[in-house]
């Protein structure tokens, strides 16, 4: 093994340091990390982007001047280490490793206070081992201070990193609200270069932080859904944020988390499986608006796959799959019809025009709502042969008919796909082999029948009695999978718009879909339904302005 020399000890180290610490946005995120397993409610993230200078507050248990000094030491990451598995422990980092890693790239101020009324502060100062260079006495509230400055004078290839500010800036925030989305009740404030940056204020849950994340998502657009997953010898927990499919969805997945025991992960085939369920939900290249936590045994994570533990690995994943289908099966069957004071409002706000002046429900939870079961629909009118008018106890729905009744039969057809033989076969000319393939890929019996003919023998059920069986064939020799023929499938034989239709027929049509797992959406992502309130209305036709009985009003 002669030339190769190993490197300093001191160099080792700091590479190891800069692996847990790669950015500024890394030590916001570290730092928050530890206030959040101190059970602080309150994290204040104070920035100087010129040079960095970072500073994390927190009002958690706070540290013991003996602790304090131990805090950032080697000593306290080693130990600690030793455990045969280091993320075998709930806790989202421990203070040990980020800290002595920021004794070794910054220069590290420490000041703590435990709670407790005979507790007082103390400040220090670290060396680049996570020592003590010295130790004051601190004024302060009960919690810990942690201050980075001077970060990666150690290592100058890192600082030209550190200059990207405003990418490390919009890092930093994204860890922030990434952190609150998982540790909704926690409260955080940010100031940057002395102003105030960002708030995100506490609620039960993360329906009350993603809208404050991602600005003009109304609160009352998200559902939410809780469940228990049976796994092998220990149970978890799914708790599910989504954004009805017929009122928000993305250009972009930027409203796609995913996190796992307090944090954001990367879970490329769970996330897979999520826009898979969804697809048929939303129009065409368009992303959900979804928040998945998976509360997992520790023992069945794998933390080690990236120094920042973005990337795991989850045992059991097959039930997390089913699990998460699921879920979404719930909310979104269960919101179909929106009871009063829900969703349907602010929707027929924008489409009326309401003048008025504060119209919204701004604190209003529809998780209450969607607990109850979906209010029964009656049809009462066909409007311009297109849409049903339905009724129910809490308002009228306009649902156009031929996508809902495409949205019935596409399920149907998800749940059951079956091909019939023909007594004559359809003859086919002019196929490609690319279609001939698409044609066989879905089942069907296709054989060559002459020069450019081919016969094919059987039939999706629902088209066997039509006469528009060769369209429907050449249709469905353009897809490119199994789905896409379900859709076209279910588009072909959806009752057309401009069908005038009886109350009956109608009627069958509103039970259909009230039973459908995805209602809110066709195939194609196109909304189904319009809903008005009766509180909406109310409002709108002034019904509170007491006139006079001569009004209709009633007593
Ligand atoms: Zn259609």
């Amino acid at each position: 093994m002669a030339g190769i020399q190993s490197l300093p000890l001191d160099i080792v180290k700091l590479m190891a340091a800069g692996e847990v610490i790669d950015s500024p946005a890394a030590v916001v995120r570290e730092l928050a990390e530890n206030a959040i397993d101190a059970g602080a409610s309150r994290i204040i993230v104070t920035v100087r982007s010129q040079p960095w200078h970072i500073q994390v507050t927190d009002n958690g248990v706070g540290l013991s001047v003996a602790d304090l000094r131990q805090a950032a030491t080697s000593h306290s990451t080693s130990k600690l280490s030793a455990k045969a598995d280091l993320w075998n422990i709930r806790s989202l980092g421990f203070r040990g490793e980020a800290l002595h890693s920021l004794s070794r790239l910054s220069r590290l101020t420490l000041c703590s206070r435990p709670h407790g009324p005979e507790s007082s502060g103390f400040c220090l100062t670290c060396d680049r081992t996570g020592r003590p260079l010295n130790v004051t006495p601190m004024a302060m509230a009960p919690g810990t201070r942690v201050e980075v400055a001077d970060l990666f004078y150690p290592m100058p290839s890192r600082q030209s990193l550190a200059d990207a500010r405003q990418s490390q800036l919009r890092a930093m925030l994204q860890a922030v609200q990434h952190l609150a989305l998982c540790h909704p009740t926690l409260t955080w404030q940010g100031e940057l270069d002395e102003r105030p940056w960002f708030t995100l204020w506490p609620g039960q849950s993360a329906l009350h932080i993603l809208p404050q994340v991602m600005r003009r998502l109304p609160v009352t657009d998200l559902r939410e859904a809780r469940q228990t997953v049976d796994l092998p010898e220990a149970t978890g927990q799914l708790y599910l944020l989504l954004g009805l499919p017929d009122r928000c969805h993305r250009r972009r997945p930027d409203g796609l988390f995913v996190a796992l025991n307090g944090r954001l992960v990367q879970l490329p085939d769970l996330t897979e499986r999520l826009l898979a369920i969804l697809r048929r939900s939303l129009p065409r290249d368009r992303y959900p608006v979804v928040f998945l936590h998976l509360q997992a045994p520790p023992q069945q994570v794998d933390w080690h796959r990236a120094p920042d533990k973005s990337r795991v690995f989850l045992q059991h994943s097959d039930r997390w799959h089913e699990a998460i289908a699921a879920a979404i099966d719930d909310t979104l069957r269960a919101s179909q019809i929106e009871r009063p004071a829900a969703a349907g409002h602010q929707r027929l706000t924008q489409l009326l025009k309401l003048a008025e002046p504060d119209s919204r429900y701004g604190a209003t939870s529809p998780a209450a709502d969607s607990d109850a079961a979906p209010l029964a629909l009656r049809a009462i009118a066909q409007v311009h042969n297109r849409y049903i008018l339905a009724e129910h106890p809490a308002g009228l729905c306009l649902i156009e008919q031929h996508i809902a009744h495409e949205r019935v039969l596409y399920e149907e057809l998800c749940d059951r796909w079956e091909i019939v033989d023909l007594e004559t076969p359809i003859v086919l000319s002019d196929l490609t082999e690319a279609q001939v393939a698409q044609l066989q890929r879905i089942g069907l019996t296709v054989e060559a029948f002459g020069p450019q003919l081919w016969a094919v023998r059987t039939l999706p059920a629902p088209l066997q009695h039509r006469d528009d069986g060769d369209a429907a064939l050449r249709e469905l020799s353009l897809g490119g999978d199994l789905d896409s023929a379900l859709v076209a499938t279910a588009c072909r034989t959806a009752i057309r718009n401009g069908t005038p239709l009886e109350i009956t027929a109608m009627q069958q049509i509103l039970d259909a879909w009230q039973r459908a797992r995805k209602p809110q959406t066709c195939p194609h992502g196109r909304p189904i339904c319009l809903t008005l309130n009766e509180s909406s209305l109310a409002r709108y036709f002034r019904r509170s302005w007491v006139i006079g009985k001569s009004h209709g009003l009633e007593p």
